[in-house]
């Protein structure tokens, strides 16, 4: 993996393609800034060797046009608290301004251009609009984990006019490296969760890490349709009935691999999706008619937490029961605490994909895991053994 570590930038311009694609409350702060945060690495390492910096960002979704709701005006102070020093943000990332900017640039400085969104060929992956933004630097960076799994013009195509000079990020690497830690060289037994609500969009992912793991734990809504194909009742949970067939397809598979499968025993049941109704515990295979199971229940937590206490690689993705709704958070809160005692006594564990890095972020476990996906897409794709066009671009 060719990384920035293998270069010298003294005296060089990196065009360096981050994710800052932050979210912002309504009057435009940036609430999360870990995006910003995980790049600082990159930055200080290319500022360090004498060179300068040209950040490329998305922000929204602009759909090729200026609007103001999506100018990195918003973003480019906190960008500039994070880095420690001032960060001068250009009016457009192509043409006139932004090759006077480049051009104008020092060692040690760092330029922000405009929202690459702004114009429509970045998400077509234009390479006339990939060769004006590779002019405004010497080397390429590709540090945008988030937006790997796309082949946009500064995220992909513009890597082929720095042939010699194309490098990985920091954090970029780390990504790659947390996922070869679980999927290629984890070390055993490995142990992936995978929850959130449905079995469809999961499959590729089971598929893809059967050869790899030796436990899978399955939680959550997609429990549901499992429970079914094995006959259980079970109730008004979520189910997808078309799926049944694939989900015992999955079973077989993982037998084929020796892959030990650990489904919920029980469920926290309720008469609606919603915290102001009664709740009980139930045995997930026998759960009452116009009732459905909203949570893990406690002999599940008990089985998992043994699971993953006797795990050296964990993999987790989406949650194990409707943590939005306090009431229905305790399995996948117990879930955490695992995971994070089983960090403690050594084990290597990465989180990835929306839900259950909110989740991991909402309630304090982020320090207590060994590694948090920045990216949420991307990071799917890489579990269903996509190579990403970003990371492609590099390597070849
Ligand atoms: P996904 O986006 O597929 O990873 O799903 C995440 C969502 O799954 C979260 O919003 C959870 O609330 C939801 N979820 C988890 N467990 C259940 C369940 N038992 N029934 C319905 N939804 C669930």
């Amino acid at each position: 993996m060719k990384t920035i570590n293998d270069f010298n930038f003294k005296d060089k311009k990196a065009l360096v393609r981050v994710d800052f694609n932050v979210p912002l409350d309504d009057q435009f702060n940036v609430t999360d800034n870990t995006r910003i945060v995980a790049v600082k690495p990159t930055v200080d390492k290319i500022l360090n060797d004498g060179g300068s910096v040209i950040l490329m960002t998305h922000l929204g979704r602009p759909k090729g046009e200026f609007k103001d709701e999506f100018s990195l005006k918003h973003i480019v102070e906190e960008i500039s608290n994070v880095f420690g020093q001032e960060v001068k943000l250009v009016e457009d990332c192509i043409g006139e301004k932004a090759e006077q900017a480049a051009k104008e640039l020092k060692p040690g400085e760092i330029l922000l251009l405009a929202n690459v969104r702004f114009h429509n060929e970045e998400e077509n992956g234009d390479e006339a609009f990939a060769e004006k933004l590779s002019k405004l630097g010497d080397a390429y960076v590709n540090d945008a984990f988030g937006t790997a799994h796309r082949a946009h013009a500064s995220t992909a195509v513009i890597a082929k006019f720095f042939p010699e000079t194309k490098f990985f990020g920091l954090l970029m690497a780390k990504e790659l490296q947390a996922i070869d830690k679980v999927l290629k060289s984890g070390e055993k037994p490995i142990t992936a969760i995978l929850g959130g609500s449905k079995v469809s969009t999961k499959i590729t992912i089971i598929e893809n890490i059967l050869p790899a793991v030796d436990n899978l734990i399955i939680g959550g809504g997609m429990a549901f349709t499992f429970i079914k194909a094995l006959g259980g009742k079970i109730g008004n949970s979520l189910v997808e009935e078309d799926k049944i067939p694939l989900a015992l397809e999955i079973l077989g598979k993982a037998k084929e691999h020796k892959v030990k499968v650990y489904l919920p025993s029980d469920a926290i049941i309720a008469e609606s999706f919603s915290n102001d109704v009664e709740s009980k515990e139930a045995d997930i295979y026998a759960i009452p008619e116009g009732w459905m199971g909203l949570d893990a229940g406690h002999k599940s937590r008990d089985l998992f937490n043994d699971v993953l206490l006797n795990s050296r690689t964990i993999l987790w993705n989406g949650p194990i029961g409707v943590f939005e709704l306090s009431n229905f958070a305790g399995g996948t809160v117990a879930l955490g605490d695992s995971i994070a005692e089983a960090t403690r006594l050594g084990a290597f564990s990465l989180v990835g994909g929306g839900d259950s890095v909110a989740f991991v972020k909402q309630f304090g476990y982020a320090d207590k895991v060994s590694y948090v996906s920045t990216g949420g897409g991307a990071m799917l794709e890489s579990l269903e053994g996509l190579e990403l066009p970003g990371v492609a671009a590099i390597n070849n």
